[in-house]
């Protein structure tokens, strides 16, 4: 049986030309860039080329490109690396529907002191920016909204809150983590001062992410203990993964627009085929301004995990929209910020499609998925009658 991967805001598939870039950095040049000999020093070129890539890709300088682990460690560092250089300021702003990357990190230092405040979303997952400009104040170190959400796939106004918290002197994180690769963005052009990317998002591989630093930003260095990274990112470099990740990056550039448009059509009509066919069904998020490639969809009466199950019984993978956490399952922060009945948060499926779907894939899915809802919804004890 083929799988047939729709979970692509999880995951990607690592690129055949980012494969082939970086095979050789495992078993033949596998020195240590800050090695004094020939083997490992040669490996610095690589690392140059790469972190150029990257910046292409970000309308940024190469200087402004931290190489860090994950996409995890570049929102820890972003947010704690400024709160470390602005020691006088105590208040964080953020939103109700960051992944807990960013979420979790401002949660935990509410329980340190610090003021935490979470914009809300409306029904749509739209935030409630009206609410941002007076909240920003001499007190606050750090905005930080994310670019793109992974569950909606709802794009935030970033540039807007940006430009916001300029004209107040504070610093503006973006977790986009969703969008690279996804939507073209031109940091040259924008008043974003730090933001955060993930290599396994855009088909590099996984434990190597970014953080983007704007020449002049005041951030204390997260990880200590080496010089790499100019002395703001300690520690040996993942040469494989940044190597990749260039090699991604540059894939992502020649690609974005182009492959979006297809990748946008195959959501589109798997969305709409799925709407149509199946009664009861909803879209979470805002239809209009959105990733192109990702789709949340609520069946009313049916427990998400249940269609997953029975997805993959067919190799189709996809995620649901609520996790099992002790037992019970929650559904999800993000659609319950929204304000999601509870019946429909339950029953969401998260369909996240990359530059690897074929409509062979996508019509097999429409053709599954109302019987599948149909049987579960047989078997469900909260079934309308
Ligand atoms: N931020 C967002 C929006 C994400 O979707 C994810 C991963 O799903 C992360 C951060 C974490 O990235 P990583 O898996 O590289 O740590």
């Amino acid at each position: 049986m083929n799988t047939i991967y729709l979970d692509n805001n999880a995951t990607t598939k690592v690129a055949e030309e980012v494969f082939e870039e970086i095979r050789p950095y495992f078993t033949e040049l596998y020195g240590n860039p800050s090695s004094m000999h020939t083997f490992g020093g040669q490996i610095g070129n690589k690392i140059r080329k790469a972190r150029e890539q990257v910046a292409a890709l970000l309308g940024a300088d190469p200087s402004e490109i931290i190489f860090t682990g994950c996409g995890t460690e570049s929102d820890n560092t972003a947010i704690k690396g400024t709160l470390a250089a602005h020691p006088e300021r105590r208040k964080i702003i953020t939103t109700r529907v960051e992944h807990p990357a960013v979420l979790q990190v401002c949660r935990d230092l509410e329980s340190h002191g610090y003021t935490v405040v979470e914009i809300g979303v409306d029904r749509n997952g739209r935030l409630n920016i009206n609410e941002l400009e007076n909240l920003i104040d001499d007190n606050t170190a750090i905005v930080t909204v994310m670019y793109a959400n992974n569950e909606t796939g709802n794009i935030y106004p970033v540039e807007y809150i940006a430009e916001m918290a300029k004209e107040k002197g504070v610093a503006f994180h973006t977790d986009a983590v969703q969008a690279v690769g996804k939507i073209p963005l031109n940091l040259s052009k924008s008043n974003i001062d730090l933001l955060s990317l993930s290599g396994h998002k855009l088909h590099a591989t996984k434990g190597i992410g970014v953080l983007y630093i704007r020449k002049g930003t005041r951030v204390a260095p997260y990880m200590v203990g080496g010089h790499q990274e100019g002395g703001r990112r300690a520690g040996t470099e993942n040469v494989p993964g940044i190597i990749g990740l260039g090699k991604a990056c540059e894939l992502a550039r020649q690609n974005t627009e182009l492959e979006n448009n297809e990748v946008k059509r195959l959501r589109d009509k798997l969305e709409t085929a799925i709407l149509k066919t199946c009664p009861d069904a909803m879209l979470n998020g805002d239809k209009d301004n959105r990733l192109p490639n990702t789709s949340n969809i609520s069946f009313e009466f049916v427990e998400g995990e249940a269609i997953l199950l029975m997805l993959d019984r067919f190799g189709i993978c996809a995620s649901s929209g609520s996790a099992c956490t002790s037992g019970s399952l929650e559904p999800s922060h993000v659609l319950r910020a929204m304000g999601v009945p509870f019946t429909a948060a339950h029953g969401s499926i998260r369909f996240s499609l990359s530059r690897y779907n074929t409509e062979k894939e996508i019509d097999l899915v429409i053709e599954k998925i109302p019987g599948i809802i149909n049987r579960l919804r047989e078997l469900s004890p909260f079934v309308k009658t």
